[in-house]
């Protein structure tokens, strides 16, 4: 009876829904409610103006010490820090900088944005950026690699830095999806030249907007801090070893980072509890015939805001994930070619076209680009592989253990159904 799938009428394995995968945006409680309440009542939602006790500043030194870097900024969004980044390790127009095929579009924006050119690599059976086919896109104009920890899921990042050190090319960590990480007992965003992540809401804790750039070189960070208001450079000379460079309108609220130092406390423990979650969903699915588990190269840093695993092939990762959905665990597969959904790179639109935001120059123009880049939308074929075969099943902290026992069950019913 129970194996009877709910898609063909039979009994469902959840009736009762399961929490949203919503992260730090679900967990947030009076301590945020006052820590911004505390910023109105005093009347300083600007942060420079008590500067050494700011909540932001506060936020900054808690990141710093997490990721083990010396210098951190806070900025008003995720693709701020990334731009930030790359200004901060002086890449413009004329230079390449690699990013996988499989990242949401901000991460390729960005590099547009500064000028520079991307060029899109492969994901391998880990969903982040295949070492290999990193490695084959190097060219002399190659200045930096961003390796993207996509859905929580830590990079293969002694490969990534070997390579990129062997050719004298930058690591820029884009540690949006994954805060909270590690590999190899490194904090994911502290182990690249710089790190960034995202405060936005649908991440793993959130001010509703927001971001943060770390690093561990002073004059990168010199660099980082011009790059986020126009006039910082400025402020104080004599304590900045370079001269001023025009930057842009990237301040954070000091609501925001009030909020953000708050959810920051609240980190370890969500990522702790959405790792429980998942690998207790794993452990029961491992091995299981009909499916393959993403590859995550380190399984004890995994963030873990979602469960990926691979179908045989497109059309049965579709009819799995439609009976699982039936079964009462929402749960999606990754690339259609009838959604265009702009974490895949057919989807970049403004890329492939090699649009840059004047109508008069792009980094593509020869004007500064020497190199020989093309985009087509079936450039990286191993990526649209694995992600037309991925089902995605999003989690949440809140998710107890008879939860996870319900989507290991559901999985291994459905597998076992339709399995070939
Ligand atoms: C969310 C996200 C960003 C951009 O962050 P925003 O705060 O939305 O600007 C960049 N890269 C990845 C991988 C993301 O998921």
């Amino acid at each position: 009876m129970s194996d009877h799938l709910a898609i063909d009428g039979g009994t469902p394995v959840r009736s009762a829904p399961l929490p949203p995968s919503w992260l730090g945006a679900y967990e947030m409680g009076v301590e945020e409610e006052e820590a911004v309440l505390k910023v109105l009542r005093e009347k300083r939602v600007f942060r420079y103006i008590a500067k050494e006790e700011s909540e932001t500043a506060r936020l900054e030194k808690a990141v710093a010490e997490f990721t083990g870097r010396d210098y951190a900024l806070a900025v008003n969004s995720g693709t701020a820090a990334l731009i930030c980044a790359l200004v901060g390790l002086d890449i413009g127009p004329g230079d390449e900088v690699i990013v996988p095929g499989y990242t949401y579009i901000a991460t390729a924006a960005a590099v547009v944005t500064v000028g520079a050119v991307p060029v899109i690599a492969e994901v391998d059976n880990s969903l982040t950026l295949d070492p290999q086919d990193f490695e084959r896109k190097i060219t002399g104009l190659t200045r930096a690699v961003i390796p993207v920890h996509m859905r929580g899921t830590p990079c293969r990042m002694d490969e990534i830095c070997a390579i990129a050190k062997k050719h004298g090319i930058r690591v820029i960590e884009d540690t949006a999806q994954a805060n909270g990480g590690k590999y190899k007992g490194k904090t994911l965003g502290g182990i690249g030249d710089v790190g960034c992540y995202s405060y936005q809401m649908s991440k793993t804790i959130t001010a509703g907007e927001g971001g943060m750039v770390v690093t561990g070189d002073r004059l990168v960070f010199e660099r980082i801090l011009m790059a986020h208001d126009s006039a910082f450079g400025f402020w104080k000379p004599d304590e900045t070893a370079i001269r001023p460079i025009p930057g842009e309108g990237f301040r954070i609220s000091e609501v925001s980072g009030a909020i953000a130092l708050v959810q920051m406390g609240r980190l370890r423990g969500i990522v702790e509890r959405l790792h429980e979650a998942k690998y207790r969903i794993v452990n029961q699915i491992r091995g299981l015939a009909g499916i393959t588990l993403q590859d995550v190269p380190d399984e004890s840093g995994d963030a873990s805001v979602c469960l990926m695993f691979f179908a045989p092939d497109a059309e049965t990762a579709n009819a799995y994930a439609k009976a699982l959905n039936a079964e009462g665990v929402p749960c999606g597969t990754m690339f259609s070619k009838e959604i265009p959904d702009r974490h895949i790179y057919p989807n970049w639109t403004y890329v492939l076209e090699k649009r840059g935001r004047s109508s008069n120059w792009s980094p593509w123009h020869p004007s500064v680009y020497k190199g020989s880049v093309e985009y087509s939308k079936d450039m990286c074929p191993k990526t649209l592989d694995y992600l037309g075969r991925t089902i995605h099943i999003g989690l949440s902290p809140k998710l107890t253990a008879a939860d996870s026992d319900d989507i290991a069950r559901a999985i291994r019913k459905v597998v076992t159904a339709l399995a070939r």
